[in-house]
This record gives C-alpha cells, structure tokens and sequence, in this order.
C-alpha cells in the first residue's frame, strides 16, 4: 500500500473505526493477534492486541476506536465470515463513485425538474403570453422612464438599438 492509500486507509478507520476479527485459521491468526501480555505489572492478564482488517493498526479489542469486532476470543469466525473492509485504491475508488453517483442523482433530479417546467410551459402557453403582454403592458410607464421601448410581445429593446437597427 503507497502513502496515499495508507493515509486514506487511516482516515477511513479514523472515522468509521477498527475492523477486529478473531480469526479461527490459526496461521492467519498468527499474524493478526498478540497473546495478552501484562503491560502495567499489575499481575492481571491485559487484553491482547488484534490487527485491524482495514489499516493493519494493533489494537486492544476494547478500544473505544473499535466499532466492529467479529467473532471472540472463545467463538473464532472463520474466513469466509470475515467482511472484506474498503481499503486502498478500491477504497477510492468507491468513495469516487459514490460522489459520481450523487452528482448523477442531482442532475437527473435537475432533468426531471426541467422536463416538468416545460411541459407545463407548453400546456399554458396562451395563458403566460397573456400573462407577459399584461406585465409588458404595465411595465411600459417605468420602460419610458427608463428609456426603453415595450412593445407587444417582442422583446424589450433601448432606444439606442433600436436606432441602430433602423
Ligand atoms: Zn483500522
């Protein structure tokens, strides 16, 4: 795993939490947990360390980082049980389409919404022109105040245009 992949991979369990598992294989076992080890020489039996499944990170299964844990200590899940966390490129990679597929759900809802604009656009089509000339027509006072020409249906243009066309 690169850099990028390692930090993203870190952020990932940042957020989410460790993925623990107790693995019954007992050579994958061995490169996924420490035996319990007494750490504050107090005599007691300490929790041993398990390997997250996303980062890699040694972690005590009591953890407040941990949010998932499959299996126990007593009741090992075999490999089969285990869930296959997000991580690396392919971690991206589905972070990517996720946002790809939002962006998609918002045009498409954006679309929709057009297609529904206009069709209710076309089906009034006498109503609204009715509409605008009764506002072009009572815009007119402040088009001539401002300089400019309201006529009928057409599109508004300023005197200077308008010589200008003619
Ligand atoms: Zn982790």
């Amino acid at each position: 795993m690169n850099r990028p992949d390692a930090l993203w991979v870190l952020r990932r369990c940042g957020r989410h939490g460790h993925v623990l598992a107790w693995i019954a294989d007992q050579q994958v076992a061995a490169h996924m947990e420490r035996p319990a080890v007494d750490v504050d020489g107090d005599g007691g039996d300490d929790t041993a360390l398990v390997r997250c499944l996303r980062c890699g990170t040694w972690v005590r299964q009591n953890d407040t980082a941990v949010t998932v844990v499959i299996g126990e200590p007593a009741a090992r899940a075999a490999l089969a049980d285990l869930p296959q966390p997000v991580r690396g490129a392919h971690g991206r990679t589905c972070a990517l389409l996720r946002l790809l597929a939002v962006e998609r759900l918002l045009r498409g809802t954006f679309l929709v919404a057009a297609g529904v604009v206009a069709y209710h656009v076309a089906t009034r089509r006498a109503s609204l022109l009715s509409w605008v000339e009764q506002l072009l027509i009572a815009a007119r006072p402040l088009g001539d105040q401002l300089g400019l020409h309201l006529r009928g249906l057409g599109w508004p243009t300023s005197e200077l245009s308008s010589h200008a066309i003619v």
